[in-house]
């Protein structure tokens, strides 16, 4: 069982609490003048633009700061190519804090396919190009070159899911955790706002930042692991086979010469391959606060593709925070050590947490710009955090971490509340109730001492734990109150539905499809074939099903036409070509047409990415000779299954008649009901080059749909959008 940490607003604050709250954070000296500010203590660098909301990671970081008494200064989206902008507020008396925003920079800016976006939806007016690639190593070495004697504490998503040597898909290489790429003095991952808190009042109080190395969800590099540790080998907890990659953490690397090189493969040194050194192995008796696993070392994961599965899925099952031990990888003669995960927050602190003093709008120095993540979320309200799905593709569970922390019902209303009282523009309407899943809410595993002994990497997944509490009347209650409060004609649910745990309590998808569809509800199946489903951890099709004979029976009962708007991945991990045509025909046969297509992107350090690098499938246990898994990496074969998704545009049809005569599926070209597609060619079609974009469709004002069901739809769906 975890001891509880202090409560997050238990602290003296700092001195500087005596100026009050900020109106908005400042941006430059003249709003700090106004403010009776000389400095800054803690200065926060983004690659998303400032809007003080609590959905944006630099505003709640900031106000949380603010309301322990420091004084926080923002620098947005700074001019890269010089440390001038990072200069502007002056020099922080405690530290940076950098952050590249609320996506990874490589997400932002690339498509899946690797090409560069030229819209940015951090940004005003949605422009594109205004953070660098890699935002977090360039802030961290441009703040360094600006006041070289300041700490850089790096966070958010992007510096959260580098923590470790990491396979990043836009390089195709493994590079090394970004802490050393930043030269960063520590890294925060996960939700920080217990770290950074305790962080930022013991640098007040005059320690070191060398001198702190026992905070919860932190990361620093070290020389070597202190004397009263426990090494753990991590092939001894999940073993891979022979090791022949294994590092010797004793051997002095000083003599070998530098190792740390990240500019392209380099050959294990011939010291490597020996495995000189044995390690502890699961000691019995001695404080389990006081072991640490040793992953294979950068170099070693970097040239085996085994390894780096087998690192990758003992990082997420030491991801409990109630269980998870300290890490620590090697990196050349330095190590990368990274303490174990932090205590989710507790309601009333997270209350607190979205209670704060936000203005809930973009700074003002942006004028009337139109920040499209902002317009998306300014009438929606996030009523947790965390996801204990685990969906093998996404880093939500990585980084917010598997127990749900949830606000309170009247902290949720308040919000509510509030956006009807002062956002700009609001109709009554809330857009969505929500978080990383519709329906987590107040869901938990049933006995704590448990949950903290727990490592499954998912409560649903391959079914649901039969520990887990699924009873969504809590959340059926938290709708209909809302509902109630004067002013509010709607409320919306558009985070995505986990409909294997809302069919669990059928008056939780009666009230949902009664009162909170706008005539067409998303879900993501993700796929129809269970090759790929045990790939990605999600539900078979016979829950969708399930979940969709509710949803119409509802919808019936209610007097409402209204559908499901299911959507799929192309390409991820364990998907073949067969499985895109099976599920082809499924979309042909249930009238489904999809206007877009998602490809599957290796993100940092998500499961997918290490079975789409190394081929092995890090769900199970790692072994020389354990399953592979094949990815379709080649540009035709993602061209294939992204046609597949879209077998009614005709310019996918000459592309998809090749591949079925390869696939011996010829019978499938033709004209009648049974085919796929057609044996014709409508004139001027079929010959768009590829990575051509479709034309863009007319905007209704209310946002783009991106899948069309065409059986007995009268009018297509007006708004879709997609967590
Ligand atoms: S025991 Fe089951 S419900 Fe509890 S944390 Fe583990 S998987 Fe989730």
């Amino acid at each position: 069982m975890l001891n509880p940490p202090p409560d997050l607003f238990s602290y003296r604050r700092h001195w500087a609490h005596k100026f009050g709250p900020a109106p908005f954070l400042p941006m430059s000296r003249d709003e700090m003048d106004l403010l009776g500010w000389d400095s800054c203590d803690i200065i926060i660098v983004s690659g998303d633009a400032y809007v003080d909301h609590p959905s944006f990671g630099m505003a709640v970081i900031g106000r949380v700061l603010e309301a322990q008494g420091f004084r926080v200064g923002i620098i947005a989206q700074p001019d890269w190519t010089s440390a001038g902008a990072f200069t502007t507020l002056g020099r922080p008396n405690l530290y940076f804090g950098v952050t590249a925003g609320n996506m990874d920079s490589m997400v932002n800016r690339y498509t899946a396919d690797r090409r560069l976006r030229s819209d940015d939806a951090y940004t005003p007016d949605g422009e594109g190009g205004r953070r660098p690639d890699r935002a977090v190593i360039v802030y961290a070495q441009r703040c360094r070159e600006a006041f070289n004697d300041v700490p850089v504490i790096i966070g958010g998503i992007e510096a959260s899911l580098r923590r470790i040597a990491h396979f990043d898909y836009w390089q195709e290489k493994v590079r090394r955790s970004v802490l050393i790429d930043a030269k960063a003095d520590m890294l925060l991952f996960g939700n920080a706002e217990r770290a950074i808190v305790e962080l930022s009042h013991r640098l007040a109080g005059g320690q070191h930042i060398t001198q702190i190395d026992d905070l919860r969800g932190t990361a620093f590099v070290r020389r070597q692991t202190p004397q009263d540790w426990t090494e753990i080998d991590s092939t001894t907890l999940d073993e891979p086979g022979r090791v022949d990659a294994h590092p010797d953490p004793y051997r002095d690397t000083a003599r070998a010469g530098p190792a740390e090189d990240s500019t392209g493969p380099r050959r294990q040194d011939p010291a490597d391959t020996a495995q000189v050194v044995t390690l502890h192995t699961r000691p019995k008796g001695q404080d389990r606060t006081r072991q640490v696993v040793r992953l294979p070392g950068f170099e070693a994961v970097r040239d085996d593709p085994v390894l780096y599965a087998h690192a990758s899925r003992l990082l997420h099952l030491e991801s409990n925070p109630g269980n998870a031990r300290a890490l620590v990888q090697r990196h050349g003669n330095r190590e990368v050590w990274i303490n174990p995960p932090p205590i989710p927050l507790r309601t009333p602190e997270l209350d607190r947490v979205f209670e704060l003093p936000y203005q809930r709008v973009p700074h003002p120095a942006y004028g009337g710009a139109r920040i499209p993540a902002y317009e998306m979320i300014r009438f929606s309200v996030n009523i947790m955090r965390g996801c204990f799905g685990g969906c093998s593709f996404c880093s939500i569970t990585e980084h917010e971490g598997r127990i749900i922390q949830n606000r309170s019902e009247q902290s949720i209303l308040r919000e509510i509340e509030q956006i009807r009282d002062q956002t700009p523009g609001f109709t009554g309407v809330i857009s969505d109730l929500g978080g990383p899943t519709a329906n987590m809410w107040r869901l938990h595993c049933k006995d704590p001492k448990i949950e903290s002994s727990c490592r499954r990497l998912s409560c649903v997944h391959p079914g649901i734990c039969p520990n887990l509490n699924t009873d969504q009347m809590p959340l059926v209650r938290l709708y209909r109150k809302a509902r109630d409060l004067p002013g509010i004609k709607r409320i919306l649910i558009a985070s995505g539905l986990r409909y294997d745990i809302a069919v669990e309590t059928p008056e939780y998808v009666r009230e949902l499809v009664t009162h909170h569809v706008g005539g067409y509800l998303k879900i993501a199946p993700e796929h129809t074939e269970s090759g790929p489903l045990s790939k990605m951890m999600k539900p078979g099709m016979g829950t969708y099903d399930r979940f969709k004979a509710m949803f119409d029976k509802y919808s019936k009962q209610a007097g409402k036409e209204q559908y499901l708007i299911p959507y799929f991945i192309a390409a991820h991990p364990g998907t073949t070509d067969e499985d895109m045509l099976n599920l082809a025909l499924w979309l042909k046969r249930n009238g489904f047409r999809a206007d877009q297509v998602q490809a599957f992107l290796p993100s940092p350090m998500a499961l997918a990415t290490a079975m789409w690098h190394s081929g092995r499938n890090p769900l199970k246990k790692i072994a020389r000779g354990s399953e592979t898994v094949l990815s379709a990496k080649g540009r035709r074969q993602r061209r294939i299954h992204k046609a597949f998704l879209r077998y009614h545009d005709p310019n996918n049809w000459p592309l998809l008649r090749d591949t079925l005569k390869s696939m011996g599926r010829a019978d499938l070209i033709g004209n009648g009901k049974r085919h796929l597609i057609p044996s014709f060619q409508p004139a001027g079609t079929g010959g768009r080059p590829e990575g051509t974009r479709l034309p863009a469709r007319k905007s209704n004002g209310k946002g783009n749909f991106r899948t069309q069901h065409t059986r007995g739809s009268r009018k297509p769906p007006q708004s879709r959008k997609r967590r």
